[in-house]
C-alpha cells in the first residue's frame, strides 16, 4: 500500500512540477516579450442597438516564439503573479493611446471609444494616475475616447482608495466600466459609492439568458440594477440574434461579441 501511494504522489509531483516549470518559463519569457516585439493589440467592436460601431475593446495578444499564440487567460495571471503586469499594462496603455490618437485624426473615427483592461495591481499602484496623466499628455489623445475596464475583484481592496483613484481618473476625462460584473467578489454594497459610467455584463450571464433556471432572472436583475443607477449597460459575448434581441428588450445599450465581430488587428468597415 505504501509503495502504491508513493508512486501516485510521484505521478502528481511530476505533473505539477512540469506545470510549475512551464509557468516559470512563460513568466521569464514575458519579461522579454515587449522588446522582442511579441505583443500586439487586437480590437473588438462594441456596437449600439442599430449595430453602429461606438467603440472597441483592446485585447492583448502574445505570440511566443515556440508555443505560438498564448491566451491572455493564461499569461495575464502569470504576469500578475510575477509583477510584470505593471510593465505590460504600461505598454498596453501607451499603445492604446497612440492608436486612439491615430483613429481620431480620421473624421469618421473622431469619437471612436477605446476600452482598455486595467489589472487590479496596475490600478492599485499609487503612481498609476500620474502615469496615465503623462501618457495622455505625451500622446495628445482625447481622454473622452478612453475608457478603463476594471474588474470586480478589485473591490476586495481598500474601497476609499479605489474611489479616490477612480475620481482622479474621471477628472482627467476618462470613463470607467466595471467589467465581469456579478462574477467575483460581492461588490454590491460598494456599487453605489463608485463613480462608474458603465456596467459590463459578463459573457456567462449572456449565456444563461435562454437556459432554464435562475440564470436568466439573475441577468435581468443585474441589468435592472445598472439601469436604476443610470449606468450604460454593455453585454459581452453576444453570439446570437436571439441574445441580441433579448438584451435590447432588457435595456442593454451596447453590445460586444462574435455576432458583431471578432477581435482583430483592423477595424470593421464603417461608413
Ligand atoms: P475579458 O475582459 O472578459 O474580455 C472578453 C473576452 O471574451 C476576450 O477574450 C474576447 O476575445 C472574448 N470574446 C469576445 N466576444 C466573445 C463571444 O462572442 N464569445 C466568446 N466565447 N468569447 C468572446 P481574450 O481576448 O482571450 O481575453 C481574455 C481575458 O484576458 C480578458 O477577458 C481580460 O480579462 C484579459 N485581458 C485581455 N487583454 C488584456 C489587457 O490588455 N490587460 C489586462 N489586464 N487583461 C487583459
Ligand atoms: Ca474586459
Ligand atoms: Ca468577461
Ligand atoms: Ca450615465
Amino acid at each position: 500500500v505504501k509503495q502504491q501511494s508513493t508512486s501516485a504522489i510521484g505521478f502528481f509531483d511530476k505533473h505539477m512540477e512540469a506545470a510549475v516549470r512551464h509557468r516559470l518559463e512563460l513568466s521569464q519569457a514575458l519579461e522579454h516579450a515587449i522588446e522582442q516585439q511579441q505583443l500586439r493589440m487586437v480590437y473588438q467592436p462594441q456596437v449600439n442597438a442599430e449595430r453602429q460601431l461606438l467603440s472597441v475593446e483592446a485585447l492583448l495578444r502574445w505570440h511566443h516564439p515556440r508555443y505560438g499564440e498564448i491566451s491572455p487567460n493564461e499569461f495575464i495571471p502569470i504576469a500578475e503573479a510575477s509583477g510584470s503586469i505593471l510593465r505590460l499594462g504600461a505598454w498596453v496603455l501607451e499603445r492604446c493611446c497612440e492608436q486612439s490618437k491615430l483613429w481620431s485624426n480620421n473624421p469618421k473615427l473622431e469619437t471612436l471609444g477605446i476600452s482598455i483592461n486595467v489589472s487590479p495591481a496596475q490600478f492599485l499602484d499609487p503612481d498609476f494616475v500620474d502615469h496615465v496623466r503623462a501618457i495622455l499628455e505625451r500622446t495628445q489623445v482625447n481622454p473622452a475616447n478612453i475608457r478603463f475596464e476594471l474588474t470586480e475583484n478589485l473591490m476586495a481592496q481598500n474601497i476609499d482608495f479605489i474611489v479616490q483613484q477612480m475620481q482622479e481618473l474621471k477628472q482627467l476625462g476618462i470613463s470607467i466600466s466595471l467589467d465581469d460584473f456579478g462574477t467575483g467578489y460581492a461588490s454590491l454594497a460598494y456599487l453605489t459609492q463608485l463613480p462608474l459610467d458603465e456596467l459590463k455584463i459578463d459573457r456567462r450571464f449572456v449565456k444563461t439568458l435562454f437556459k432554464q433556471g435562475e440564470g436568466a432572472l439573475l441577468t435581468e436583475m443585474i441589468i435592472g440594477l445598472g439601469r436604476s443607477m443610470n449606468l450604460t449597460i454593455i453585454a459581452e459575448g453576444v453570439e446570437t440574434n436571439a441574445q441580441f434581441e433579448r438584451l435590447r428588450e432588457l435595456g442593454c445599450e451596447v453590445f460586444q461579441g462574435y455576432l458583431f465581430g471578432y477581435p482583430s488587428d483592423t477595424l470593421p468597415d464603417i461608413n
